[in-house]
């Protein structure tokens, strides 16, 4: 995701700050229920060696301000990355997520890529633009189908779903307003859609705060009116449930005709 550099430092003094609170209000790990996740994480990822014919490598390290990990498949081996300084119980749950995608990518599930988008002349603006939003839409049914192959085996995704939140309830009024300048009318669907899309997949999570910073940007907050009224309450708790919600989402945008989405379970694209 293309991120501005001043998104990028307001991030790293964010981070700074909440790394020193952390450090002195941490709990003791469960010794036990984290090395369970550990062979947990380690079985899925031979699995998805196998099921790839690759190597799936691991490592902490950078990832964008908005993230705590990724996934890296379009490379000669599956790169996960997982935000250099997370508390282990935390690292280990965002390993299991980002296993999820690697197993996705392995079955040639992938979130959006060049093949996938419509012809340029349909888009007047940057190509990587609508690569962008196709993603956030993407992320509608994308993080759910990974949660779910997760689960099934055995991920406790807890920590992971609790940290995320609270790195997306980190964005301040000045942080939209910055996005809202650089990108236009593409970061309102994109934040919209993001936002609308993260409470749809974590239902149980308080996501009020989330809903402040859709309200900080008055176009954000118009596009993010708008999903709720045109996709309706449709559920987001089974794969094809959450497919469909991803398609409403497109279509609510604008957006139907510009780009493909990939059915997770039949893997054509609609
Ligand atoms: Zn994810």
């Amino acid at each position: 995701m293309r991120q501005s550099k001043a998104l990028i430092v307001v991030w790293s003094l964010f981070e700074l700050a909440i790394a020193s609170v952390e450090a002195r209000g941490l709990n003791a790990p469960d010794a036990l229920k984290s090395d369970s996740q550990t062979v947990i994480n380690e079985k899925f990822r031979e699995e998805v060696e196998g099921l790839a014919k690759r190597r799936v490598i691991i490592r902490r390290g950078t990832v964008e301000w908005d993230e705590i990990g990724n996934a890296n498949c379009y490379t000669s081996d599956i790169i996960i990355t997982i935000r250099r300084g997370l508390d282990e119980t935390i690292a280990t749950a965002v390993e299991g997520h980002e296993l999820g995608h690697a197993f996705l990518c392995a079955k040639g599930i992938l979130p959006i890529n060049a093949d996938l988008t419509a012809p340029l002349g349909l888009w007047e603006k940057d190509q990587d633009d609508l690569k962008t939003v196709a993603r956030a839409v993407a992320t509608c049914m994308i993080e759910p189908t990974v949660n779910s192959e997760a689960r099934k085996r055995g991920v406790d995704l807890t920590p992971q779903e609790a940290e995320k939140l609270r790195v997306q309830a980190r964005q301040s009024a000045a942080d939209l307003r910055e996005g809202a300048r650089l990108y236009g009318g593409m970061f309102d669907i994109q934040w919209a859609v993001a936002q609308f899309c993260l409470v749809r997949e974590q239902p149980s999570l308080n996501t009020s705060k989330l809903a402040e910073i859709v309200s900080y940007d008055p176009l954000v907050s118009a596009t993010y009116m708008s999903l709720e009224e045109k996709v309706k309450s449709v559920e987001c708790n089974t794969v094809t449930s959450c497919f469909e919600i991803a398609k409403r989402v497109r279509a609510a945008a604008g957006l139907d005709g510009y780009f493909y989405l990939q059915n997770p379970t039949t893997i054509s694209l609609e």
